[in-house]
């Protein structure tokens, strides 16, 4: 599947506000925000427009499609489906898209960010229930166990891992066999533990006009 493949912090300065979709750096002074805030182009630092109602649902958008790093496109269907799903539909989208394997695989701190994520499964370095898988998109379930790949173990982005593994707050849908390296749904994901909000209600406008 695509991916998204220009600037990344082009995406935070256009949203205006930290997405931290670089890891570490997102911490530091290097951050792109830090250093200009204002919106990325020619007439960026000038930009003072009343930002309409639609705006702010396209803003919302943007945001979770760049915060999960999902194409236009692939993000529509994941609205699709959740439209035909009884319920909430802004609460059923955030679950598909917390439950992509390269999230999980993040969330669970195997990697520094939702793209280093998606790298680690595109390398084949991950595994579901014991058996490899290199879809980033696959979506998990409940009971699936998320693991490494034995020769991966060698690897210098694994004993970096390793070393740092309880930094990170876990969300409750996730548990973590620290010794093992491993985690496990336990659960639905739930949309009140993202790391970033997310008003899916303003998705769910955006779509309905
Ligand atoms: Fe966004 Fe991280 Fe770039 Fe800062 S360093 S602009 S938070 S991606």
């Amino acid at each position: 599947m695509a991916r998204y493949t220009g600037p990344v912090c082009r995406l935070c300065r256009r949203v205006g506000e930290k997405l931290f979709l670089k890891g570490e750096r997102c911490l530091t002074p290097k951050c792109a925000i830090e250093r200009r805030s204002n919106p990325p182009g020619e007439h960026g630092a000038n930009r003072r427009r009343r930002v309409s109602e639609h705006g702010l649902q396209l803003r919302e958008k943007n945001r979770a499609r760049a915060v999960y790093g999902v194409l236009e496109r692939q993000f529509r269907n994941y609205f699709d489906e959740a439209s035909r799903k009884s319920g909430v539909t802004g609460v059923y989208l955030l679950q598909l898209l917390e439950r992509r394997l390269d999230n999980a695989v993040f969330r669970l701190g195997f990697a520094e960010s939702r793209a280093q994520a998606r790298q680690t499964v595109r390398h084949r370095h991950i595994t579901i229930n014991g058996r490899r898988m290199d879809v980033p998109s696959y979506r998990v379930k409940v009971g699936d166990v998320i693991g490494w790949r034995e020769r991966s173990k060698e690897n210098e982005l694994y004993k970096v891992l390793v070393a740092d593994i309880h930094r990170k707050p876990l969300p409750s849908w996730l548990s973590l066999d620290a010794d093992a390296v491993t985690g496990r749904v336990e659960a639905l994901p739930d949309p009140d533990e993202m790391d970033l909000k997310i008003e899916h209600r303003m998705i769910v406008e955006f779509y309905a006009r």
